[in-house]
């Protein structure tokens, strides 16, 4: 029986590969709008103050704040109504002591103005005339100019991720478009005489092809663009063209299936013969995912992913995606979302392998409960109807029920 050389550690496995990949040098400029989750190439600076001018936070008066020192209910200010300044508009008339003039939530306040009473705290004696309830310091109700930001302070780092409220900012700065990193091109293929594409009738003994399809939306979700290379059978030489081809177009490629020890198992073999250094691990002590192969070839990382799809992905976040993020100019990877959990039942592992288990979630009392689904982890459908995963670190011997977890959502 063939083994298994160099098996990895999981948490060191991307940290091995990692200081032989190069971030891209290519840049994109594109639209502000259309830039979610694109990485910046540069860092961007604010190029004016925002906001541009005083804007109320409240409906309610311009005042002088001075104006209504010392006002109570029992004692009010009385002020003149001298004017309104509408959305959108400057005011065109100063306040002269003890005037105020209407102002709205983001409109600008009337020259000579310092603060914003809220209408709550007034009484309207007629059109002209308020009584104030309660004074105002200097600033209150107002947002100064700049203080959201100001011209020159940095709004991105380099190698942000591009997110909703960024978009917002930077459009309200008026950059309406950004230089960013081009996205990894990710070529994919899927290895198997037993695989026919999903849109085929399957014969005896034939499977539709899951993987093609999970990988690519994954890479998409990490900002790489997926290229499907080849929907191969197990044939050195048929996938080795593949995988030269594909090396041509792309910054890194993913094998799906035969990355295992068996002679029908050709990846590691395939990744060794496209160029140096080839393979660098075969192995990583994880389940699923243990036969995974780790490769690099004129400095592109290659990957092996086993062909069990739940498998593939399982790897796909532990090795692919951190890879894909490097590759793309991210500078900080974005953790995967997770929640607390108290476990439902127990989960047996063993001490030097890490476990990956699917869980669905019940969040309706206080704390969420996870409740591991088992099944044989070729079964898809243990990740669709799970929420999560559930990690059983490298050095426990299992997980009890009753135990708080952190559970990696989706
Ligand atoms: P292998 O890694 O080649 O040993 O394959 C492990 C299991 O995954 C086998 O049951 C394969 O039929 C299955 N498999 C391999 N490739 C795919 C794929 N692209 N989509 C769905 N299942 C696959
Ligand atoms: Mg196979």
């Amino acid at each position: 029986m063939p083994e298994f050389f160099n098996v990895l550690a999981p948490d060191v496995a991307f940290e091995a590969l990692k200081p032989m990949l190069t971030p891209l040098d290519d840049r994109d400029v594109v639209l502000t709008s259309s830039a979610l989750g694109r990485v910046t190439a540069d860092y961007i600076c604010s190029p004016e103050d925002l906001p541009a001018f005083k804007r109320s936070t409240m409906d309610g008066y311009s005042v002088r704040s001075r104006d209504t020192f010392g006002a109570s209910e029992g004692l009010p200010a009385y002020l003149e109504v001298v004017g309104e300044v509408r959305m959108g508009e400057a005011a065109d008339f100063r306040l002269a002591v003890g005037q105020a003039a209407k102002a709205y939530t983001g409109g600008m306040l009337a020259r000579d103005a310092d603060a914003v009473v809220m209408v709550e705290r007034t009484q309207m004696l007629d059109e002209t005339a308020i009584e104030v309830l309660r004074a105002v310091a200097p600033g209150e109700n107002v947002v100064q100019v700049g203080e959201d930001v100001r011209t020159g302070d940095t709004i991105l780092e380099k190698g942000s991720i591009v997110r909703a409220q960024d978009i917002g900012g930077l459009l309200a700065q008026g950059v309406t478009s950004i230089t960013v990193c081009r996205k990894p091109r990710v070529g994919i293929i899927s290895t198997g005489d037993e695989l026919v594409p999903p849109d085929a009738q399957v014969g005896p003994g034939q499977i539709r092809d899951i993987n093609t399809y999970t990988i690519s939306a994954l890479v998409e979700q990490c900002g790489g663009e997926p290229i499907t290379l080849a929907l191969a059978p197990d044939e050195f030489e048929e996938q080795r063209i593949a995988a030269l081809n594909g090396l041509l177009s792309c910054d890194a490629l993913v094998f799906s299936a035969g990355s295992s020890v068996s002679s029908r198992d050709l990846t590691a073999e395939v990744i060794d013969s496209l160029g140096e250094p080839g393979v660098i691990a075969h192995g990583i002590s994880i389940k699923p995912g243990k036969p995974t192969v780790m490769g690099i070839v004129d400095g592109k990382p290659v990957f092996g992913l086993p062909g069990n799809p739940v498998s593939a992905m399982v790897v796909f976040d532990l090795l692919v995606r951190p890879a894909i993020f490097h590759l793309g100019g991210c500078l900080r990877i974005p953790s995967l979302p997770t929640i607390q959990a108290t476990l439902e039942r127990d989960i047996p592992s063993v001490a030097g392998r890490e476990d990956y288990i699917p869980v669905s979630l019940d969040q309706t009392g206080e704390c969420a409960r996870a409740m591991p689904i088992f099944g044989k982890s070729n079964l898809i459908y243990t990740l669709i109807r799970s929420e999560g995963i559930v990690k059983v670190p490298l050095d426990k011997s299992g997980l009890y029920a009753g135990e708080a977890v952190r559970v990696r959502l989706y």
